[in-house]
């Protein structure tokens, strides 16, 4: 992950524009307390750069519907998916017969993709057999308002359990950069439910 150079200090000194203060001894309690009472633009100045891998591209279609973001994804029409990795959901690795039926699925997948591929059928059509489970890899910048929006939203208990997974880890990795930016979201990050 990169972000922005002394995150809560960028914020306070994009807030303490507004008031004609911009030194201040304390950020953080500062911008706490600004953020509480809803002046949530000066977190804008702030971004996140993640860039995530091995996820499904079922899990990164729910990530592109997040349009407050920038986005660089892995492209099927350019990249040839040959070898194409997967991931198994939890529920289906509890039985052994889901999971070979599930596996038989991504074999023949991939067995016909190559064979379309093989009769010059071009990447970016053959990649229409490919399924929701295929990796990906994509770059997401968020500035920290959408980045808590996101996390608000996916770190919640009806959220699906990949992106929520994500959503978690990526919490873990922003509040570690930032901690007053995101310690009200603890609870829910722990729980699924706003404390
Ligand atoms: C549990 C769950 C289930 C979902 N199920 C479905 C589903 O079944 N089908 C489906 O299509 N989607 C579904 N979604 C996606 C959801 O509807 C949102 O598209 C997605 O979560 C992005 O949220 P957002 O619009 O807040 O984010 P962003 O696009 O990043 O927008 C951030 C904020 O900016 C504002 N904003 C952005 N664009 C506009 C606009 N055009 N007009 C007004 N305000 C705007 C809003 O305040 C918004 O919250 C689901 C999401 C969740 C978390």
């Amino acid at each position: 992950m990169n972000y922005t150079d002394n995150p809560v200090e960028s914020a306070g000194r994009a807030a303490g524009i507004c008031y004609d203060k911009e030194e201040k001894e304390d950020y953080a309690s500062f911008i706490k307390g600004i953020v509480g009472r809803g002046h949530e633009s000066v977190i804008e100045h702030v971004t996140f750069t993640f860039r995530v891998e091995d996820v499904s591209r079922a899990l990164t279609h729910q990530l592109v519907r997040h349009r407050l973001a920038s986005y660089s994804q892995r492209s099927q029409r350019y990249v040839d998916e040959g070898e194409f990795g997967y991931v198994i959901p939890p529920s289906v690795l509890e039985s052994r017969e889901a999971e070979e039926k599930f596996k038989e699925v991504m074999d023949y997948t991939l067995e016909r993709y190559n064979e379309l591929k093989a009769m010059n059928v071009p990447k970016e059509d053959a990649r229409f057999v490919l399924p929701n489970a295929c990796h990906t890899r994509i770059v997401v910048t968020m500035n920290a308002r959408s980045l808590r929006n996101f996390l608000k939203l996916r770190m919640e208990k009806h959220a699906q359990w990949e992106i929520r997974q994500l959503a978690q880890k990526m919490y873990d990795l922003a509040y570690a950069a930032a901690p007053p930016l995101f310690e009200d979201m603890q609870a829910l990050r722990d729980t699924g439910r706003e404390s």
